[in-house]
């Protein structure tokens, strides 16, 4: 591993003015993606500025019904929030659906939203990746893919985002907030970004993965209020039962009256660059029959746009039967 120098941040500006000093370091939060990116040479930052003594370590619920989540709340302590479990208990299954025990108590907000994607030829210095090495070729089109992207890809790159907690987040319509040195003559500034912008589309440049100004502290994430998620689930399928990347993934809430969807939000994981919300589905759901059939044409709706691999065509059919499942279990639910 190369060299690196590192340094505790007492407060926010503090931090971002280090970065900022430093355009090659690297904020460093729970560490469980990034220096495991180190060990591999993926990562080679000259300096790590440690965020965990921030004060951003609080989740608070507000007047309005939402959450303020601090970007260095760990996953635990984030799954185990009260206002997390009963005003969104799909982020806190999420959550918990992600990683292990031990991954979770060090894992951070921020940090969890920037992990970097999981294809193998990504960590694999010896092979081409534009995500790693823009320009040098995409070695899972033709190679190994069979957990890769079927929505939202280009031919430049087709990895998938890993996040669980993401998906949840995206389902809910979160903000991320972050603050630069923007401000008028190098002062602070806050600012924030809607999760449906914050991860930018693959195009030909899958190295630009969000559009966070560059060395920009992520200070925590607003959840605003979804009273229809106070009934949501999340589901993940992965190749084994635990402590394993989901190779799909549904986060989901619906609001029924009389037997009609009044509110659906549905967002799926696995399958694109980022979280992917199903806005085409949620507008099929909207003012249907909660039925059964009207989930399966939701499911048909949003997958029309897949783009299958060779080897991953069976997310496709793996996404309609999750989706459909979900929704008939908050339909069944809702009815009780
Ligand atoms: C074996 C294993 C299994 C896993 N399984 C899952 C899983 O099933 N589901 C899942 O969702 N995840 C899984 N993970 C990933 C894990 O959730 C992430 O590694 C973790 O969330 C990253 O958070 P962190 O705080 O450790 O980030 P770090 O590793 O500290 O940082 C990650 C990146 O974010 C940047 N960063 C961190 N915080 C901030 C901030 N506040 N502002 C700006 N930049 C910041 C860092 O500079 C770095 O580039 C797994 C990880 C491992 C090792
Ligand atoms: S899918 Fe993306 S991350 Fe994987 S090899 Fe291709 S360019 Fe690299």
């Amino acid at each position: 591993m190369k060299e690196f120098g590192y340094q505790r941040a007492d407060d926010v500006s503090g931090a971002v003015a280090l970065l900022a000093a430093d355009p090659d370091a690297r904020f460093l939060g729970g560490g469980t993606n990034l220096v495991d990116l180190m060990k591999t040479g993926v990562e080679r930052p000259t300096r790590l500025v440690d965020i965990r003594g921030l004060p951003l370590d609080t989740v608070e619920e507000t007047a309005d019904g939402g959450l303020r989540i601090g970007a260095t709340v760990t996953n635990s302590d984030l799954a185990a929030h009260p206002g997390v479990r009963r005003r969104y208990p799909a982020l806190a299954q999420a959550v918990l659906a992600g990683a292990s025990g031990q991954l979770r108590n060090m894992a951070t907000v921020g940090g969890n939203l920037l992990q970097r994607t999981r294809c193998g030829y990504f960590t694999d210095l010896s092979k081409p990746c534009n995500k790693r090495a823009p320009g040098s070729g995409c070695s899972a089109v033709t190679g190994e893919h069979h957990n890769h992207a079927v929505l939202g890809a280009s031919d430049h790159c087709v990895a998938v985002h890993p996040s669980d907690m993401g998906v949840a987040l995206a389902a809910f319509d979160a903000v991320v907030r972050y603050e630069t040195l923007d401000g008028p003559g190098g002062t602070p500034a806050a600012g924030e970004l809607p999760l449906a912008d914050f991860y930018l589309p693959v195009g030909d440049t899958p190295h630009r993965e969000t559009a966070l100004p560059p060395g920009a502290l992520i200070t925590g994430v607003t959840l605003p209020p979804a009273p229809v998620a106070a009934r949501s689930r999340y589901r993940k399928v992965r190749e084994r039962a635990s402590y394993a990347f989901a190779i799909g993934s549904v986060a989901a809430a619906l609001g029924i009256e009389d037997g009609v969807v009044t509110e659906a939000r549905l967002a799926f994981g696995a399958v694109a660059s980022r979280p992917w919300r199903a806005h085409a589905a949620e507008a099929v759901l909207t003012g249907a029959p909660a039925a059964g059939d009207t989930f399966a044409a939701a499911a048909d709706a949003e997958l029309a746009a897949a783009r299958p691999l060779p080897d991953n065509g069976y997310k496709v059919t793996l996404m309609r039967n999750l989706a459909v499942a979900v929704l008939t279990e908050l339909a069944e639910e809702a009815a009780r």
